[in-house]
């Protein structure tokens, strides 16, 4: 949307006084006004006004709506209008925005919205498309409330607090709960435990059986767990693989809970044809042994289940957060330590896309390792080993090796395709003449440095060796490499040393892309997309994963894009075929 959001809430030309005043478009069009109908029964409630893209995506909403549902402006931005509507009403809605949305005309339907007391009311939907800078309009919508009582007989709030997929808590729900049940704890000194099963290898059991059969093991799994745990226990789903148990009750309470659910998944799941065995993994915190609060056990017991993903021994039974942690960073120390010595270390490719054209600019190298049991980890799982300085001088220098021989791969195979980039932990720069150890190992790689882009995370331009680190960039940089400046916009050193050296790149953090529709985050996207075009620095958006940012990331003028949306990160030989059969994909 080319419009400050601000503005949105001054599109209507009505006051809560006057239901049937006339809506007005900012272009000063006027639009469907609502027809004279007789009263419903508690007569109109005030009317409550929203924006949103053409997906149905927030992007604005009054206060009323932020009073009606409960929820703040910032639990509602970004969200699907649809996800506050009854599920019921869900289809409807959807086509009648569908049919508007090809005749580029107002729509106008009922609906059943949930309000903050968890009861649905009936509202009445207008939107109109207002046109933007891009392709899509913005669509302008007013909801009036048509209905003074709740609904009665209908499942209270079941359409949102509920997963569809497998009728336990769906993830709001079930941290809103934690929250609640560990306040009881508190103020009652209570215990209890929350355990979390990660299902291993989900995304494999998709590939190779489709996503129903994956469905109904989430059901079955959903099923077992609601089996095997007391009536005073709460299950939901937290993720897509993922589900949360909190039991009430003494430490051992949730030990021996946790153990059941282990023993849930020796028996293989039946499905439509034949039946498919399933590994899980188990993270358990307790409160109050590990953590003070709702929000921190659930990181807690997430750690643990890392731990436990990393292949580091059981993740429940261990004594407090603090030995925690620095248990989980040795072992992840020992872990990648052995994966290295074994070979089973690998970069995977990530590609980057332009977003103008859809054109493959270059590939950035991420490190997995591989699992004898769990199959393919991410680098996340073993970020704590980047911390030490020989083993991340090692990995890295294992990658590199690995990165040089692909790309010379590539160049014989007559594959181009832009700068393959790399990443370099940031104790390295604490150790000196990284330059010349850089600049040294692409030589007698038999590399260019037009190759190559290195990203450096802007955590290495502070602290007491910046004017050396500079110098190393500097003189980098001054041999063709490009520089990266990693996760931008997190840290706090980025803006002064941008003008000390050259950096040919931003990448702009997850975390500004996945909150766009937030005015704040899209404020300082926009700055640092300005910053970009008047510094000639090439702006590259990280974690795209939706096409709805793409969209409006290629409308604020961001360069390139990189994310789930168009491809995880891949080996060499799926880049290949993936570059073969490809074509252009359009923002
Ligand atoms: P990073 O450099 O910011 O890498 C981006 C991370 O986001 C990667 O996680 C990538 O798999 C993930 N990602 C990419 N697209 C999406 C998306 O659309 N949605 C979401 N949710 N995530 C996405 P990964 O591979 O686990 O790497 C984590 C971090 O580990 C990296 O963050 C980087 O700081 C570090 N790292 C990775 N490989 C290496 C390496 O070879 N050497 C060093 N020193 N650090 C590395
Ligand atoms: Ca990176
Ligand atoms: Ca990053």
């Amino acid at each position: 949307m080319d419009r400050p959001v601000d503005d949105v809430s001054l599109v209507f030309d009505v006051d809560d006084t006057d239901p049937l005043a006339k809506l007005t478009s900012p272009s000063g069009a006027e639009v469907a006004a609502p027809p004279d109908r007789p009263r419903m029964a508690g007569g109109f409630g005030p009317l409550m006004t929203w924006a949103a893209d053409s997906d149905g995506r927030l992007l604005d909403i009054d206060d009323r709506i932020a009073r009606f549902t409960g929820r703040s402006r910032e639990e509602c931005l970004d969200k699907n209008l649809l996800d506050a509507v009854h599920v019921d009403d869900r289809q409807g809605l959807r086509q009648a925005w569908r049919r508007a949305k090809r005749s580029g005309t107002p729509f106008d339907y009922e609906v059943r919205v949930e309000a903050a007391d968890g009861r649905f009311y009936w509202h009445r939907t207008r939107a109109f498309p207002e046109p933007g800078a891009g392709d899509e309009p913005t669509w302008c919508g007013v909801m009036e409330d048509i209905h003074a009582q709740p609904i009665p007989d209908k499942p209270i709030g079941r359409a949102l607090q509920y997963d569809h997929l497998t009728g336990v808590l769906g993830r709001a729900a079930f941290l809103a709960k934690l929250h609640a049940v560990v306040q009881h704890c508190i103020n009652t000194d209570g215990t209890l435990s929350l355990v979390l099963v990660d299902l291993d290898q989900f995304a494999a059991i998709n590939d190779r059986l489709g996503h129903k059969a994956g469905d109904e093991v989430l059901r079955q799994v959903a099923r077992r767990l609601e089996d095997i745990v007391g009536t005073n226990t709460t299950v939901g789903r937290v993720g897509g693989d993922k589900f949360g148990v909190i039991v009430p009750g003494e430490i051992g309470d949730g030990a021996s809970c946790a153990a059941r659910i282990e023993g849930a998944f020796d028996r293989d799941f039946a499905l439509k044809r034949g039946s498919v065995s399933v590994g899980a993994s188990i993270g358990m915190a307790g409160y109050p042994r590990d953590a003070e609060n709702g929000e921190a056990l659930f990181k807690c017991a997430g750690l643990a289940l890392n731990s436990v993903r990393a292949g580091l021994g059981p993740g429940h039974g261990f004594n407090g957060p603090a030995r925690n942690r620095q248990q989980i960073r040795m072992a992840a120390v020992s872990v990648i330590r052995n994966a290295l010595d074994q070979g089973l270390v690998h970069p995977y490719y990530q590609p980057k896309v332009s977003l103008a054209t859809g054109e493959i600019m270059g590939f950035e190298a991420l490190l997995r390792w591989e699992h004898a049991r769990y199959g393919i980890q991410p680098a996340q799982s073993v970020v704590d080993a980047f911390d030490d300085p020989e083993l991340a001088t090692a990995l890295d220098d294992h990658m590199f090796k690995r990165i040089a021989q692909d790309i010379k791969s590539w160049r014989r195979d007559g594959i181009r395709f832009g700068r393959v980039a790399f990443n370099i932990s940031p104790v390295r720069f604490r150790h000196g003449k990284l330059a010349q150890k850089i600049t040294r190992q692409i030589l007698r790689e038999g590399l260019s440095p037009h190759d190559l882009e290195l990203e450096i995370t802007e955590d290495v331009l502070i602290g007491r060796d910046v004017t050396d680190t500079a110098a190393d960039l500097q003189s980098l940089s001054d041999s063709g490499l490009n520089i990266a400046l990693d996760d931008f916009g997190t840290g706090f050193a980025s803006l002064v040393h941008l003008k000390h050296f050259r950096i040919d790149a931003l990448k702009i953090d997850r975390s500004f892309v996945q909150n766009l529709g937030d005015p704040r985050n899209s404020a300082i996207v926009d700055a640092i997309l300005h910053m970009g075009r008047k510094l000639s620095i090439a702006t590259v958006a990280e974690g795209v994963e939706s096409e709805a940012q793409a969209k409006q990331l290629r409308r604020r003028g961001c360069d390139l894009a990189q994310g789930y949306l168009f491809a995880q990160a891949m080996p060499k030989d799926e880049v290949d075929r993936y570059l073969a059969g490809r074509k252009p994909v359009k923002a």
